[in-house]
């Protein structure tokens, strides 16, 4: 009761802040409140943090960065984050550039509690002259989406992008060189407050971390085996499948586990009573099939509370449709779909789609004991979009959607 009634005052006051800029903010509190959140607009903030406000600590320690060959996801981190503080009564702190070091956080911060915490997963890229971002845009709103579901702080979308290009700036020799390496930006926003209760955060941490990673695929272009087990959903509506949060990820663990003693490498989301499919491991999941009516068609789940809304599905969706002019569409594909276009021979190819690793093509799928095997085309479209994709990333193909880190400095 006394939560829900915090949530209500804030909800308010962002209202109420926003009234004075805007006369649509009614319809826009209202509208976010009352869900279809995967479509919510942002509330807008009146308080931000400023790229051109940063503070630069650089380390005394520089470490020394392993070859490309022996990178692994995740494991190695650059010289220096990016911080910014944030208090209720104060509004968030001046950003700053730090040496990469561990947090203090009280053993009873509500981020540990209650997982008040969600984060971003984005790319920088070099070609050799330039350094770039891709769509960096689109995890900013996202980010600011997933801060609003738990009641943490959302900014300035655009002055986050530039206080991430000033971070890539710092560490840009630690972007790798060759094709398919990249450095992996990891935002992260937490509840810092140091409460037992159920509330919204009077305290909160944004902070940014940086990995270089190597190509998701070593050697080549691995196709894997799923496995469906409708006992267990990622997501479900009124829920949080549509942002990231780390809550969302804790959970898939266990059903991981059962995947991998069984041989399969991810898992495969379904959802509801006709086992609708939804998302692979942690990436969106594309069909590429003959559909009933005999026509080539691209398939993939349409955004809705239980979707996470990724960066490279909506490029996979405007690149096929708008650029190639294919037959495209967001729509409920049931295990029945997929069983009968896999009985009837239609299946052309299935990929998961994410920033990890671009496309991800899927060879094998298992369900109810059953296992069906999918086609893995050498030049089919998952090979064609990686190439196509790739090629906008590192700065070969012309593209609005690749930023250059020199321009947003
Ligand atoms: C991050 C993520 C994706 C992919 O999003 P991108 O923006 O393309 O990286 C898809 N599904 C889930 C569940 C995710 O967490």
């Amino acid at each position: 009761m006394s939560h829900s009634l915090t949530t209500m005052r804030r909800f308010v006051l962002s209202y109420a802040c926003c009234t004075a800029r805007n006369s649509n903010a009614l319809q826009v509190t209202k509208r976010f409140i009352q869900s279809d959140q995967s479509q919510a607009p942002f509330i807008e903030v009146p308080n931000t943090f400023h790229a051109k406000d940063l503070e630069h600590t650089p380390t005394k320690e520089p470490k020394s960065k392993t070859p490309n060959e022996k990178l692994v996801f995740g494991k190695q981190f650059t010289d220096h984050m990016l911080e910014v503080e944030w208090e209720e009564s104060k509004g968030w702190g001046k950003p700053r550039i730090v040496p990469y070091h561990n947090l203090s956080l009280a053993p009873s911060c509500s981020a540990l509690h209650y997982a008040i915490q969600c984060f971003e997963g984005m790319k920088a890229y070099t070609n050799g002259k330039e350094e770039f971002l891709f769509r960096p845009d689109m995890n900013a709103k996202r980010l600011n989406r997933s801060c609003s579901r738990l009641g943490l702080p959302t900014f300035n979308e655009e002055e986050f992008v530039k206080a991430i290009a000033k971070l890539v700036n710092v560490e840009r020799e630690w972007i790798p060189k060759e094709r398919g390496y990249s450095l992996y930006i990891r935002p992260t926003v937490i509840s810092t407050e140091e409460t037992l209760g159920v509330l919204p955060p009077k305290k909160a941490l944004l902070y940014v971390i940086m990995s270089p990673v190597g190509p998701y695929f070593k050697t080549g272009f691995a196709a894997v085996k799923l496995l469906a087990d409708p006992r267990y959903v990622r997501a479900f509506p009124g829920g949080t499948g549509h942002v990231k949060l780390g809550a969302n990820y804790g959970p898939t663990i266990l059903p991981q586990i059962e995947a991998a003693k069984k041989g399969y490498s991810q898992v495969l989301w379904l959802f509801g009573e006709n086992h609708e499919i939804s998302e692979v491991g942690t990436m969106n999941i594309f069909f590429y099939i003959t559909n009933e009516k005999g026509e080539e068609e691209l398939v993939t789940a349409p955004l809705n509370d239980t979707v996470l809304p990724g960066v490279t599905r909506d490029t996979i969706i405007n690149i096929t449709k708008n650029e190639w002019g294919m037959n495209v569409s967001e729509r409920v594909f049931t295990m029945k779909d997929l069983n009968l276009c896999i009985v009837e021979n239609r299946i052309h190819e299935a990929f998961g789609a994410g920033t990890a690793c671009v496309v991800s093509p899927v060879k094998a799928i298992s369900f109810k004991d059953e296992e069906f095997a999918i086609p893995v085309p050498e030049k089919g479209l998952a090979v064609k979009l990686v190439n196509h994709i790739l090629g906008i990333q590192y700065g070969d193909i012309e593209s609005p959607y690749r930023v250059k880190i020199n321009d947003l400095l």
